[in-house]
């Protein structure tokens, strides 16, 4: 499992094909409808299913009750609407609640559900691994296996739905778990119409954001879709040499084309843009730096998330210390860059990003749930 290549057509492009049934979540509104009426059934069945699924969350064909018996049999023979496991189960006590997935192919993902007042927010896996190879992440040390199909990337977020208590209701949604989503562009569309569709789960695309290291091409077209959701662009560094270091995918793109094509999908989407920072413990969080990303930033409508470092099984990268956060933050404050530094929540369980799969122990106190 080892393909630190981006544009490659090898193990990346392979969809698992579980023998049988179809995966219910693969499918839109209107290829169910057609499958529907070449069934000889009514097409507006497809609304009811629909909201059974994504509203009511059962995925049980038998309990989905005003369907006649006749159509619930002949689902359960052609479709499953879950076709992965739960494979573990981990919850913080700040609210946060992290899952480990086990696909149908036995290759796993994890996505999270993080609770911060009323927000309810998830972050969804797009790939198996990651070709991207960022030296401080867990998700990309064994390079990518493949992409995740529509489906899914949906049934990750119909998991973290089905674990909201009554009354809470989710809010929002990042695409930013394992993996880079514009490396999978298309099915992460497909999935995101499925969240923002009245008849899926109804979040607005301003709700919603795709987290990239930035790859321009794909920038393009994800403008070029015409769906205004927020993009958040993974930068952390403020020069070409460090960042060649960081996010070696650099190397072949390149910072400033990185923020060109950050710049034109602000142009096409209105949408403000968000940079990310990872604040690793002397390597990107010196003074210069910062001084740097305000000469980088001061003159976009932008807003930066510094997150300081998560430390990873196996890797040496370390926290940043107080004083050099603080010192960070001023410059960058003085400097008239929007700055946020995020809280890091779920730490106790590992829910930052790539810490998930990397770090479970077979004898930890994760909780296997089928
Ligand atoms: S930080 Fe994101 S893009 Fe980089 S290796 Fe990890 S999952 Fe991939």
């Amino acid at each position: 499992m080892s393909l630190p290549v981006i544009g490659s057509s090898t193990a990346a492009d392979a969809a698992p094909r579980p023998a049988g049934k179809r995966h219910l979540l693969d499918c839109s509104l209107e290829q169910l409808q057609q499958w529907l009426v070449d069934q000889g059934q009514p097409k507006f069945r497809a609304k009811q299913i629909f909201g059974w699924v994504y509203e009511k969350r059962q995925p049980d064909f038998q309990q989905m009750s005003d369907l006649p018996k006749g159509l619930r049999d002949l689902l359960e023979q052609h479709f499953d609407v879950f076709l992965a496991s739960e494979a573990a189960v981990q919850t913080s006590r700040d609210g946060t609640d992290k899952l480990l997935v086990r696909l149908a192919d036995g290759g796993e993902v994890e996505c999270v559900l993080l609770r911060d007042g009323n927000r309810r927010s998830i972050c969804v896996s797009s790939q198996v691994g990651c070709a991207m190879g960022c030296v401080f992440c867990a998700s990309g040390l064994d390079g990518v296996d493949r992409n995740l199909t529509r489906g899914e990337i949906v049934e990750q977020m119909l998991r973290l739905q089905a674990r909201l208590g009554e009354g809470e209701r989710l809010s929002h949604i990042v695409m930013m778990g394992m993996g880079e989503p514009l490396a999978n562009l298309q099915n992460v569309l497909g999935a995101l119409d499925a969240a923002k569709s009245q008849e899926g789960l109804g979040i607005s695309p301003r709700r919603i954001t795709i987290s990239t290291v930035g790859l321009p091409p794909a920038i393009d077209r994800l403008a070029a879709n015409g769906v205004p959701y927020n993009l958040a662009v993974s930068l952390h560094a403020p020069n070409e040499a460090l960042r060649d270091q960081l996010v070696p995918v650099n190397r072949k793109i390149g910072i400033d084309a990185v923020l060109d094509a950050a710049d034109r999908y602000f142009d096409a989407s209105g949408r403000r843009l968000t940079f990310e920072y990872v604040l690793l413990g002397d390597v990107n969080d010196r003074p210069e730096h910062a001084r740097q990303l305000v000469q980088r930033l001061r003159k976009r409508t932008a807003m930066l998330n510094v997150i300081p470092y998560n430390p990873v099984a196996g890797l040496s990268y370390q926290t940043p210390t107080k004083s050099a956060i603080q010192e960070f933050r001023q410059i960058l404050e003085s400097g008239g860059v929007n700055v946020k530094f995020r809280q890091r929540k779920g730490d106790e369980i590992d829910a930052a990003c790539g810490q998930l799969r990397r770090n479970r122990k077979p004898d930890s106190e994760s909780s296997p749930t089928g």
